[in-house]
C-alpha cells in the first residue's frame, strides 16, 4: 500500500470528524466546484454586481464594520445628506462627522477613520476622490489602499471587488472564512489573514465574486457559528465537518392553550 499523501500546507486534509480515515485523510472533503454549483442551487446564480465609485465604496466599507446592512445604509443616507461633498466632511469636526454615522455604531472611531482618509486623499492627490486607481494594476491599487489609516486586507479587498474598479479580490469575513474552514477548503486553524492567500490560490477569478456572497449567505442562514443546521445543508454529504458541531435545539413542541374559562 503507497503512503497517505503528505498534508499540504493550509489545507484541512487532517480535519477531525467522523469524515477521517485511520490514517487521519479526509475519507470526504468538499470540492471548490461542488461547493460553487451547490451554492449556487441553493441560494440561485450570483452574477458580478458592482456598487459605487470606489470612494463611495471605500466610506461604506469603513461604516459596515461591526453593524449590519441596515444600520450602515442609514448611516450612510444620513453622512450623505449631511455632507454631499467630500470637502464638507473633511472639514468638519470629528464630532460632527459621528453625530451624522451614529447608526453604524463605533461612530467616534468610524468618523475619524474617515476623516483622516479624506483628508489624505486631498492632501496626496489635490482632490478627493479614488478614481485614478482605474489604471493601476490591482497589486498597486491594494497596496495604495492599505496605506490609509484604518484600511485593512477585508475592506481594501471589499473596494477591489465591489466598486467600480471590479478587480477579482475575495475579502475574507468571519462567515467565509468559518465555512471554508468547516467545508475543509482550508485548514482548520486558519485565520482570516491568512486565509486570504489560500482561498485567493483555489477561488478563479471569474468566481470570485459569486463565491464572497454565496459563502456570507450559507454562514448567515445554515452555517451559523454556534450551532450550524446540517441537517438542512445542501453539502452536508461532503462536508467533513457535517453532524461533528452542536445541533440547534429541536423546536420543542407548544402545549395547547387551555380553554378560556366562561
Ligand atoms: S452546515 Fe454543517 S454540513 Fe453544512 S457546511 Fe456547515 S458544518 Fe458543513
Amino acid at each position: 500500500m503507497s503512503a497517505p499523501t503528505p498534508c499540504a500546507p493550509g489545507l484541512a486534509i487532517c480535519a477531525p470528524g467522523p469524515a477521517v480515515c485511520a490514517a487521519g485523510l479526509p475519507t470526504r472533503r468538499a470540492s471548490l466546484a461542488q461547493v460553487l454549483r451547490r451554492l449556487r442551487r441553493a441560494y440561485g446564480p450570483r452574477p458580478w454586481r458592482t456598487w459605487g465609485t470606489p470612494l463611495d465604496e471605500l466610506v461604506g466599507t469603513i461604516l459596515s464594520q461591526n453593524t449590519n446592512d441596515r444600520n450602515s445604509d442609514a448611516a450612510w443616507r444620513r453622512m450623505r445628506a449631511t455632507y454631499p461633498q467630500w470637502n464638507g466632511a473633511a472639514d468638519a469636526p470629528p464630532a460632527a462627522i459621528a453625530a451624522a454615522i451614529r447608526p453604524a455604531g463605533l461612530h467616534r472611531q468610524k468618523a475619524r477613520s474617515i476623516r483622516a482618509v479624506l483628508r489624505r486623499i486631498r492632501s496626496e492627490r489635490g482632490s478627493i476622490t479614488l478614481d485614478f486607481l482605474r489604471r493601476w494594476p490591482t497589486q498597486r491599487i491594494k497596496d495604495y489602499l492599505l496605506s490609509l489609516p484604518g484600511v485593512g486586507p477585508k475592506t481594501a479587498a471589499c473596494v477591489l471587488l465591489f466598486s467600480t474598479l471590479r478587480r477579482p479580490v475575495l475579502p475574507v469575513d468571519t462567515h467565509v472564512c468559518r465555512v471554508s474552514r468547516r467545508l475543509g477548503l482550508i485548514g482548520p486553524r486558519t485565520n482570516a489573514e491568512q486565509a486570504h492567500g489560500l482561498l485567493a490560490a483555489i477561488v478563479p477569478p471569474r468566481s470570485v465574486y459569486a463565491f464572497h456572497v454565496l459563502m456570507i449567505e450559507h454562514g448567515r442562514k445554515v452555517c451559523h457559528a454556534r450551532r450550524p443546521e446540517c441537517g438542512a445543508c445542501c453539502l452536508n454529504d461532503v462536508c467533513p465537518s457535517a453532524f461533528t458541531l452542536p445541533a440547534p435545539p429541536t423546536p420543542t413542541k407548544r402545549r395547547p392553550m387551555r380553554p378560556p374559562r366562561i
